[in-house]
């Protein structure tokens, strides 16, 4: 994982990313998404971090600011084909809402946006 040594959360406390609750709703997970926010925010790799977490089925602890119950949201559209604009980290149509953004190449609308102008 080469990404990991640009990682902004590199010199931090690791327990901040990993509180001990498995309640996402709980104070004790928002006050650690609340400290880790402004990190992950700066993070030159959060893209990569939140890549390999959704790839590799991360079900513990705060990766690039979600927790498992944002991830498995995540995991489920991916399935059900919703391109995810963070993970996937592709070019997103301008065209499309922001609710099903769809990949386009070098900035171009979608060929569906385009399908839709015509
Ligand atoms: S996005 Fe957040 S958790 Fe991921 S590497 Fe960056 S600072 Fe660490």
């Amino acid at each position: 994982m080469g990404w990991q040594t640009h990682a902004a959360c590199r010199d931090t406390d690791p327990e901040l990313f990993f509180p001990p609750s498995e309640d996402d709703t709980s104070t004790i997970v928002a006050r650690a998404r609340i400290a880790i926010a402004p990190i992950c925010g700066r993070c030159p790799v959060a893209t990569e971090c939140l890549r390999w977490a959704l790839d590799t089925g991360q079900d513990h602890g705060l990766w690039a600011a979600t927790t498992p119950t944002d991830r498995r949201a995540i995991r489920r559209a991916r399935l059900a084909g919703v391109p995810d604009p963070v993970a996937d980290a592709e070019p997103m149509c301008s065209g499309c809402a922001l609710l099903f953004p769809m990949p386009s190449v070098d900035g171009a609308l979608c060929a569906a946006c385009i399908e839709r102008s015509a």
